[in-house]
């Protein structure tokens, strides 16, 4: 899309958010949605303290540059976007057409120039907001399929949108980090880390012991881990350990997240 066009477009889509106040519907996910929209503003936040050529520099995700990232989450919230049209119109539309598609649309987005990644980020931001508002009570519950193939109700992308915008802006490696979440937001980022190994039949022995919490004990317990929450969830993501401590001395290896 051309700048103009871009614009005429985002024009178009403040006209209809409207000026006036205008609610999510009382059956609205308002937890998730809570979460997805200030985890977008801190997404831009660390995004626009990049430079430009900053921009174009490595990531923490192997292989990709913060401009990957960052069209990573735009897309994203596209996909997301493609979702709740379905549930709202009864039109099957999916996230991607194909994997090899969503990965050729990041490789192409992240050689945009920094204005257009920028743009892109807002754009889609402001998109999903959009369809996210005008969801009924009825269309929440609507069942819609994530790129994984699993039939999920429109409601979970507000918990999908949750998870990519804050963990990707630690990813920008600019200084973000689990520490600044919301303690309830950690404790449902555990709780979706083990839904991820139990839904794929990953059997994980294992305690967590977030310091000043009880311990949660997986399968037949094993070896246990100790540390700040954000940084059990760290680990518990795949982003690195730091600041644990292992009770057989070496962290246990675990499954991935995703
Ligand atoms: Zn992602």
């Amino acid at each position: 899309m051309s700048v103009t066009s871009e614009e005429a477009a985002r024009a178009a889509l403040r006209e209809r958010l409207g000026a006036g106040a205008r609610y999510d519907s009382p059956n609205a996910p308002a937890r998730e949605l809570g979460w997805a929209r200030r985890g977008t503003a801190y997404f831009a936040r660390k995004l626009n303290e990049l430079t430009d050529a900053e921009l174009y520099e490595p990531s923490l995700l192997p292989g990709w540059t913060r401009a990957h990232l960052v069209a990573h989450v735009g897309y994203n919230a596209r996909a997301l976007t493609r979702l709740c049209e379905w549930a709202r119109t009864g039109v099957e539309t999916p996230m991607y057409a194909s994997p090899e598609q969503r990965n050729a649309e990041i490789e192409r987005g992240a050689t945009l120039p920094a204005r257009a990644l920028h743009n892109l980020f807002a754009h889609a931001e402001v998109h999903l907001s959009v369809e996210w508002r005008d969801l009924t009570d009825e269309q929440w519950d609507r069942q819609v399929r994530t790129a994984q193939g699993r039939l999920v109700p429109a409601r979970e992308t507000a918990w999908m949108r949750t998870r990519e915008v804050w963990v990707h802006a630690v990813d920008l490696d600019n200084g973000g980090s689990f520490h600044d979440f919301p303690p309830d937001l950690l404790d449902e980022l555990v709780r979706d880390v083990l839904r991820a190994w139990e839904r794929r039949g990953e059997g994980v022995d294992l305690t967590l012991a977030p310091a000043g919490r009880e311990p949660i004990v997986l399968g037949e317990g094993g070896p246990t881990v100790l540390g700040a929450l954000p940084d059990l969830v760290r680990w518990l993501t795949g982003r690195g350990a730091r600041r644990l401590t292992g009770s057989a001395g070496e962290l246990p290896q675990i499954p991935r997240w995703f």
